[in-house]
């Protein structure tokens, strides 16, 4: 038996006696509720199972897309093992409310993919799953506490910081992360509601990926087309005092080598409020690409050629007078965010590819009048406290998913999936094929005996009391999710608007009618 990390039954902290702390800027906690956790105890899950066999007790650490696929996984392989295992997961998240990227990265007018919130309800309603909110890997829990407390632990909390352009400027007032952007207006709580006025004329949304498309499209769209959709009071409140009249979105290479898919940058062309504009020779495939390799992949690649197809549509277009402009540029680097107080510029070199292939500067710049620059060059994951991580790459080093240690051995009892594992890429359901192949690993591992179901006999609950630490609950969250349900139809905007901030959060938390129940 493996005893409990001693530093996990120390006094409680100031801030524990009700649900953890979620955030580090954010230090409110989500209130205590004297309703039972909705999902069932250990022994009902065994009930449930049905079994005397040994129990596989498992927490995932992470409740968006990655992690609950991971849990179904969990579910699904062990129930199709003849004579197996019960098991057990539980899947924890620093925050009381579950989804991660489904809820805090999905744009607010993607009500399709946010459906996916449905799907991923269920598998955290099956019986034997249970979801713990408000507790951080490193404070309230240790990575020690966790795996003395399951036989195996799965390491999935995403991509959550931005990475860096390395130009000078890139910290000036009014040079913003497209992850900051994109949790205010998806009512992150560690996000001020205040955070954005919108007062720039002009803006420029470096990259052209998805988050690029998203963030330039909700910058471009007018606040009605955003009013019946989830976002918060005060962010419709910010759009619909936006001055912006132009934005840029800039790619450093060209079209055909844009990330964004055909669906998501169709999108740019069908908003009511802004007209659309390339400019034909940015369009064209040969004219800054000697190689010949952007017409290679427009001829070979599907998703290249529909890029194409509505990039060229847009180039041929007029302007109709609408009240706001969406330039979508190619071959252009940035090399400097310009302003002395804040940001009042954006000075780019032209760019082309060379003979071998790479993208050079041709040392010949043009400088925007843009007051905001956002900077949406892709996400990455950061390191968790004990959990190998390699800088490089920003992700945990794994061998499908088992996670290796320093003399690249797998780690006992520890597995990575989702971005954390694999880098921020794909779609959502690629985390289901990549969650599905760590479990693979893990019941693999299992079977062979390195760390067997039932070796792990402390009790995260029983530790977390020992510290006076609660956890939020599967009830207590859908105290939030009733409240915001509420708000929608009081407001008359549509299903769902979020709460925003952690009061709002905290005073709604556990105050649901499930939770009465
Ligand atoms: P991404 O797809 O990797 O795109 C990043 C963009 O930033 C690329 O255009 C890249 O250009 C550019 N970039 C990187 N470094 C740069 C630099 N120093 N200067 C200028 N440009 C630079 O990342 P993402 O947009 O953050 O998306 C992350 C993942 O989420 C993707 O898999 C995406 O498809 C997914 N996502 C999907 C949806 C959806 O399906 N609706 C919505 C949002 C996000 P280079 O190619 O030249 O490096």
């Amino acid at each position: 038996m493996t005893m409990a990390d001693p530093t996990m039954t120390s006094p409680a902290s100031p801030t524990s006696a009700t649900a953890a702390p979620t955030s580090a800027t954010a230090a409110p906690t989500a209130p205590a509720s004297t309703n039972p956790p909705a999902q069932t105890s250990p022994a009902a899950h065994a009930a449930a199972v049905g079994t005397s066999a040994p129990t596989l007790r498992v927490a995932v650490v992470g409740s968006g897309p990655a992690g609950i696929y991971t849990a179904e996984a969990l579910v699904k392989q062990v129930s199709a093992l003849a004579g197996g295992p019960g098991i057990e997961v539980d899947v924890l998240d620093r925050l009381p409310t579950p989804y991660g990227l489904v809820r805090y990265g999905v744009a607010p007018d993607h009500t399709s993919i946010k459906s996916i919130a449905g799907y991923l309800r269920r598998v955290l309603e099956y019986p034997r799953v249970r979801f713990l909110g408000g507790l951080r890997l490193g404070t309230d829990v240790t990575r020690e506490a966790l795996l003395s407390c399951y036989d195996a632990v799965v390491y999935a909390t995403g991509a959550m910081r931005d990475r860096r352009l390395g130009v000078p400027g890139e910290d000036l007032p009014g040079s913003v992360a497209a992850t900051d952007f994109v949790n205010w207006y998806c009512a992150h709580p560690d996000i001020d509601p205040a955070m954005f006025t919108l007062d720039a004329q002009a803006v420029a949304v470096i990259g052209v990926g998805n988050v690029a498309v998203d963030v330039a499209r909700i910058l471009a769209k007018t606040a009605a087309e955003l009013r019946g959709t989830d976002v918060p009071e005060p962010v419709l409140a910010a759009l619909e005092a936006s001055k912006i009249r132009e934005v840029h979105m800039i790619g450093r290479r060209g079209p055909a080598q844009a990330k964004f898919t055909t669906k998501e940058l169709r999108e740019l062309g069908e908003l009511e409020g802004a007209d659309i504009a390339v400019d034909p020779i940015e369009a064209d495939l040969d004219a800054f690409d000697p190689t010949g390799e952007s017409s290679r992949l427009a001829a070979s690649d599907r998703r290249v050629r529909g890029n194409m197809a509505v990039i060229r549509d847009w180039a041929g277009r007029l302007p109709q007078g609408r009240p706001r402009r969406l330039s979508v540029r190619f071959w252009l680097r940035p090399v400097e965010i310009m302003g002395t107080e804040r940001v009042t510029g954006l000075r780019l070199e032209r760019t082309r590819l060379d003979e071998s292939g790479r993208v050079v500067g041709t040392g010949e710049y043009e400088v925007l009048q843009v007051q905001m620059v956002l900077r949406s060059v892709g996400y990455q994951s950061v390191p968790l406290p004990g959990v190998p991580f390699d800088e490089r790459s920003a992700t945990v080093p794994n061998a499908e998913g088992r996670v290796l240690g320093a003399d690249e051995k797998p780690r006992p009892g520890e597995y990575v999936a989702g971005w954390l594992k694999r880098g921020p890429t794909g779609v959502i359901g690629t985390n289901k094929s990549d969650a599905a192949q760590t479990v693979r690993s893990l019941l693999a591992d299992v079977e062979a005996g390195s760390r067997p179901a039932g070796s792990a006999t402390a009790r995260l609950l029983d530790v977390l009391a020992a510290r006076g630490i609660r956890p939020v609950s599967y009830t207590d969250w859908l105290g939030i999710d009733q409240r915001e349900l509420e708000l929608g139809a009081e407001l008359g905007r549509g299903e769902r608007v979020k709460l925003c901030g952690w009061e709002a959060l905290n005073a709604a938390c556990g105050a649901g009618p499930a939770a009465d129940a």
